[in-house]
Order: structure tokens, then sequence, then C-alpha cells
């Protein structure tokens, strides 16, 4: 299919050492020898250093163009590469005079999904690129490129092709019930649960991985002065919040931005929960309980010195059915752990004093959230999760009916090709305008 010829900055438009501009199309090369001296026989991957010129053949700038011929290239067709010096006028102009010689603006994400179009990438690691790009840690980062690697297609496709091998034997025996002898329902019911094994594997992913690329919440929560606002400036490692001896200054909440085990952590310090009559402290109160509801994690914070007061465990007994840590405070000030606390789980002793415990603290979350130190990990998103699901529910649907459908082939035979669908949609073998639209248009110009 012939397309048109694109242009963009690969890099962003801000001065720098060097930019990149990337042309994809058949009139790449073209173009690029009225804007670049370069030889008659241009070779390909080969860098040439020259001068980059304007339609007038006056010298904008110097600098190298590495031509890549089709399909070996990241799109698949004729790409070029200029790399001028990053000064913004430059960058712009040359675009421009691409686009005067005939060359069109590149939509955001056109150069993928062109690469995708050629079956350069499967859709699964065009989103990854994306992915990549934005990634906030290097966790994302690392989770993004096992899926540009084509470990998430992998799996896929051994799926696919299970289902495949039971649909083209179920298909020969519709066709030619003389020659095919009935295949065994055992093979049937024991290919389907290993492919719904798999995809389960898969589903549990997705909160993980949600968590290591968007990260969590976590709020600090107890009675005044038992140490909240020490603890968090303790945890985020410098003074924010306002520390105070004396009860309820903590009005609203304060939040900070941190990593834990290189996972972006959202900290919450909140008002103490406790009855009041100030209207401010209400308000603030309200307030916390609200960001209470929203996070991932609480870290229920006592007074070590004090015990496990009354108030306590008021305030315990709202928080206790969330995800939550029991942070024994002011431990620098206790000679022995208490025997009270021996009934909790998640306990970890702190000290906002003297940093004791706080790397625990920060173990135990990691520890809560799952995370641990695995290379090759995949996480799916939101848009694999939805349609593993369905095929999940499929799957399940052919199991409660399943005496009925082996007595009618070609009824299962249509459920297993349903199954397939959704698998063929997760690597864009089946797609829609508007999947891939939504897709490609969160990308950003140039990639
Ligand atoms: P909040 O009301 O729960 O936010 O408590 P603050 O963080 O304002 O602390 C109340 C008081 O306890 C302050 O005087 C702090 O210096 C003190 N404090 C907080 N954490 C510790 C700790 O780990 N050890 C000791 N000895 N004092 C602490």
């Amino acid at each position: 299919m012939k397309r048109d010829t694109i242009v963009a900055n690969a890099t962003p438009l801000i001065p720098s050492a060097v930019a990149i501009i990337r042309i994809s199309g058949e009139d790449s090369l073209r173009i690029a020898k009225e804007i670049f001296t370069l030889p008659k026989d241009v070779q390909e991957r080969r860098a040439y250093f020259g001068k980059i010129l304007d339609l007038d053949k006056t010298v904008l700038d110097e600098g190298l163009l590495v031509y890549f011929k089709g399909p070996k290239s990241f799109t698949g067709e004729d790409v070029v590469e200029i790399y001028p010096h990053g000064s913004v006028p430059v960058v712009k102009k040359i675009i421009e005079n691409v686009v005067k010689l005939g060359g069109r603006l590149a939509q955001p994400g056109e150069f993928t999904y062109r690469a995708f179009l050629n079956g350069k990438i499967d859709l699964t690691q065009a989103e990854a690129i994306a992915e990549l790009i934005s990634a906030k840690t290097e966790k994302a980062s690392k989770a993004a490129v096992n899926i540009l690697q084509g470990k998430l297609s992998k799996q896929i496709n051994t799926l696919k092709n299970k289902l495949l091998e039971l649909i083209s034997l179920i298909e020969a025996e519709i066709n030619f019930p003389e020659d095919v002898e009935e295949i065994d329902s055992k093979l049937i019911i024991d290919n389907l649960s290993q492919v719904k094994t798999q995809i389960e594997k898969l589903l549990s992913s997705y909160k993980k991985g949600s968590i290591v690329k968007e990260g969590i919440k976590l709020a600090i929560v107890g009675r005044p002065n038992v140490g909240k606002s020490s603890l968090f400036n303790a945890m985020v490692g410098y003074e924010r919040s306002i520390v105070s001896e004396y009860k309820g200054t903590t009005r609203d909440f304060i939040e900070e931005s941190l990593k834990i085990n290189d996972i972006p952590v959202i900290l919450l310090d909140t008002a103490g929960l406790r009855e009041t009559s100030e209207y401010v402290e209400k308000v603030g109160i309200e307030k916390a309980k609200q960001k209470i509801e929203e996070a991932d994690i609480i870290l229920f914070v006592i007074d070590g010195s004090e015990g496990f007061t009354d108030e306590d465990k008021k305030i315990y007994d709202e928080i206790k059915n969330k995800t939550h840590i029991f942070v024994v405070n002011k431990a620098d000030l206790i000679e022995k752990p208490l025997d009270i606390f021996e009934k909790f789980d998640n306990i970890v002793y702190t000290s906002s004093k003297t940093y004791q415990g706080i790397k625990e603290l920060e173990e135990k979350i990691a520890e809560i959230l799952g995370i641990t130190e695995t290379e090759d990990e995949v996480f799916i998103n939101l848009r694999h999760y939805n349609l593993l699901k369905q095929a999940v529910e499929k799957i399940e649907y052919i199991n409660s009916n399943l005496d009925f459908l082996l007595q009618n082939k070609e009824i299962l035979m249509l459920d297993l090709q349903e199954v397939l669908s959704y698998l063929q949609e997760i690597v864009g073998q089946i797609t829609t305008e508007d999947v891939l639209g939504n897709i490609f248009s969160k990308f950003c110009i140039g990639k």
C-alpha cells in the first residue's frame, strides 16, 4: 500500500546539543537529497556528515544523516533521519522544507502506527513504546521493555496456537466425519483448562502492573501527637509538615510524592481522626476520612510510649478493614515491645527521631504490594485486561455447557473462535479504527 511521506521532530523542540528529525515514506531519500549534501549513490545505514541546505541552497546547519532503506527500518518504509544541532529555528525550518518538498507533518504516533501496519511490531509492542517513553521509574521502564521485546506477544501467541489447534481438529471432524476420528473430549477439556490457567496468570499481573506504573497512595493515620507529621517527614526525608508539641495542628492534610523501592508513592499526612467541636478541625477530619478511603495502604500510627489507648482503638476500628500497617512510633522511648501489640500482624516499630525502623516500614510496604525484584515480568494493561477477562468468561461458559457443546461441535467451534478473537485483538490481528485511534493518539508527535 502506497503511503505519503511523513516528517516530524523525534526530539523535543528545545535548545539542545543535537536534534533528530525523522522522515518516513517512499519520497524520503529524494527529499533528503534536496536538503542535504549527499553523494549520488547513498548507502543505507551509513552516517553521512554534510551541510543541511535551505531551499535556495544556502546553508542552514551542518550535521549527520542516516538512510534506512525499507523494510529494514523502524516503520518498515524508507526512512531518513537527520541530526542537526538542536536549534529550534533550524529544526523548524528543516521540517518546513521537507513539507514544501512533498512531505506531510506526521500525526501523533504515526511512525509507530506505520511500524504496526507494516508488521514490524504488534499492538502490544506499539503500546509498550508509549509506556516506555512515559515510564516514571526504572521498574516501569523495564516492564515496558519486556513487552517491547515481545514477551507478552509470545505468551499470547502460544495460547492462540493452542486454540487454533483445537479449532482445526474440530473443523476437520465436522468437514470429514467419515475420515477423521471423533476428538477425545478430554483433549478439549485439558487444552481449555491450560489456556484458562495461563490467562488467569496474566490477568493477575494487571494489579501489580498498575502499582509499578501508576504507583500507590499511602495515608498516615492516628490520633494527635503520636508522631504522624514526624513520621511523614522522616519518610519524605525533609521537614515539610509542621511538627508541633500541641495536639491537633495538622489541620488539613499534606501530600508528598516519593519513591519506595522504585514504586511511585503519594504519602498523605492526615489530620488526627477524633471527635472535635472546632469547625476547622472538623473540615480537616472529613477530608482525612475521604483521603483514607482513597488510600491503598494505611500507616496506622500509635505512640509506643503510651501504649494502645482507647482513642487509638476507636480510630483503629475505623481503618482495620483496610490494608494497613500497625506503626508503633516513638520506639526510642520504649525499652521492649509491649505485649499488647503482639496480636497485630504487619507491625513495625519506628522512631521518627532516630530513623529506626523507617527502612523496615518501607520494606513492609513493598512486601504487602508483592513487589519483588524479578527481571522479566510482564504486566498487562487495561485493554489487555478487558479482553482477557472476556476470553476467560467465554471459556467458563464453554465449560458449563460442555455436554451440549460436545454434541454440537459447530457451536463449540464458534465459541472457541470467539475466545481466539479476544487474543487476536490483544496483538492487533483484529482491530477497529476506534481502538487504534485510541492507542496511537496518546503518543506524542515524532514517535
Ligand atoms: P502528630 O500530631 O501525630 O502529627 O505528631 P507530631 O509529628 O507533631 O509529633 C508530636 C510530638 O511527638 C512532637 O513533639 C515530636 O517531636 C514527637 N515525636 C514524634 N515522633 C517521635 C519519635 O519517634 N520519638 C520521640 N521521642 N518523639 C517523637
